[in-house]
């Protein structure tokens, strides 16, 4: 290891979408943080700020709110006022309202790169954090008086020390490796592809999931009158389905779809995903913690690992904001990382469930599930507070909640 240069209250591994929140969510309580991101920022290649479209729910909103930054995403940003849920070759389907729900919005759809936009500009804004990109940690030695963090920014290597090291680096972490942390991975044999389209009648700030043999196909309303889909098929298709010409591809998408919305035209660039659980076997280590996908990598059916990952960022600042009103602050001691592990350990783990079981619940042609399915589609909609439940859930206000996903400001 090089020389120890500088020392930081909390190193943040990734600048990706959750990394950046948290290190501008932890700015009223003044610490020194260093967020170190792989990608530069203005690459096309950068993974987190993609032209995906994220689906935010309402704690996210309230987090966003506490943080004050809703006003700059609400701006860029398309309401939901319903969920329309079907499911291919089935009649009937579910419909979750904004107003029955006695919300104004179900949540709100912003393009991740706009997102990233605004995160970005508010991180340079904050005076104690320091950015780092392109930079990557390539090692991490984890005892308990402090971390160190080598980073290599290119043509140079540097070595940090740090009270609290935080993954943030993704579903593929390396960070989490480097701390000894296992994680299972199971593919779902399913790539996302993802792009807009506009659509012939007006989405109307409404929601489409709709479960096909392949897979789920998400339809969102963003600007100018647009549709986002995140259309999933089977990952032997996927490369067949990426290479149709514009025409072809509209034309599968609209047999998958229906003409619920009238004729699909202008389809803009495509990009796929492939899909996996990812789920890390523990949460903390020495002196460092794990947040976002690094902890848990989701499908996109539900809308949920941005969202998820975002209330581990409430979570962990709120465990930091109570220990730092102490005498003997330290963000990094065993006790302050328990109370972070133990208090998300259910929220993460009924997320993970909720999410891979309506994979496979929606996406198996076996018939105990079909069957299963039609009870599940028909509970859905009719039996009373299963909707209710499941909204809770999708719009993050299900448990107990830190203050940020209260949308109480740190300090
Ligand atoms: C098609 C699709 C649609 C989705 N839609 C939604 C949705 O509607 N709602 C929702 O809540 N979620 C959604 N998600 C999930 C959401 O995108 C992820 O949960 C979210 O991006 C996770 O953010 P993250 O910052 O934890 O990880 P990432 O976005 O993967 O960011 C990790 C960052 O770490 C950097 N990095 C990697 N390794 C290193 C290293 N060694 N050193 C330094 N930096 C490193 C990377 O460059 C990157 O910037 C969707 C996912 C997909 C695939």
């Amino acid at each position: 290891m090089s020389d120890t240069e500088r020392h930081y209250d909390i190193v943040i591994a990734g600048g990706g979408m959750i990394g950046t929140s948290l290190a501008i969510a932890l700015a009223p309580l003044g610490l020194r943080v260093a967020v170190i991101e792989a990608v530069a920022r203005q690459s096309t290649g950068q993974p987190s700020f993609d032209d995906r479209s994220t689906a935010l729910s309402r704690s996210t909103q309230r987090m966003f709110e506490a943080m004050g930054l809703w006003d700059d995403i609400v701006a860029a940003a398309t309401p939901i006022r319903s969920i329309h849920v079907s499911d291919k070759g089935r009649f009937g389907f579910s419909h979750i309202d904004a107003e029955e729900q006695g919300v104004e919005a179900l949540g709100y759809v912003v393009i991740n790169r706009v997102l990233g936009g605004v995160l970005q500009t508010a991180m340079k804004g904050v005076e104690k954090v320091d950015e780092l990109c392109p930079a990557r940690i390539v090692d991490i030695d984890l005892v308990p008086g402090s971390a160190q963090v080598v980073v290599d920014l290119g043509d140079t290597r540097q070595t940090f020390s740090c009270d609290l090291l935080v993954a943030a680096d993704g579903a593929n972490s390396q960070v989490r490796d480097m701390m000894g942390i296992e994680a299972t991975k199971s593919e779902y044999g399913q790539r996302a592809i993802i792009g807009n389209l506009l659509p012939e009648m007006g989405l109307d700030r409404r929601a489409f999931e709709r479960f096909t043999s392949q897979g789920p196909l998400a339809v969102l309303p963003v600007a100018d009158n647009r549709a986002a889909f995140i259309w999933t098929v089977s990952e032997d298709d996927a490369e067949r389905v990426l290479a149709l010409d514009d025409e072809m591809f509209l034309g599968e998408l609209q047999r998958e779809f229906g003409y619920r919305l009238g004729r699909f035209s202008r389809v803009g660039k495509r990009a796929s995903y492939a899909l996996i659980l990812s789920k890390a076997l523990r949460l903390t280590a020495t002196r460092s913690v794990l947040v976002g996908n690094a902890a848990h990598g989701l499908h996109p059916v539900s809308a949920q690992g941005f969202n998820l990952g975002m209330r581990d960022v409430a979570a962990l600042c709120d465990c930091i904001a109570d220990a730092a009103q102490g005498t003997a602050f330290d963000p990094g001691s065993p006790e302050l990382l328990e109370r972070y592990a133990s208090w998300r350990h259910s929220d993460q783990k009924k997320l993970v469930r909720f999410t891979d079981s309506l994979v496979k619940l929606f996406g198996s042609a076996r018939r105990p599930l079909r069957t299963l399915r039609n009870i599940g589609m028909l509970g859905f909609d009719l039996v009373p507070g299963v909707r209710s439940t499941f909204a809770k859930h999708t719009m993050g206000l299900a448990g107990r909640l830190p203050r940020l996903s209260r949308g109480v400001p740190l300090k």
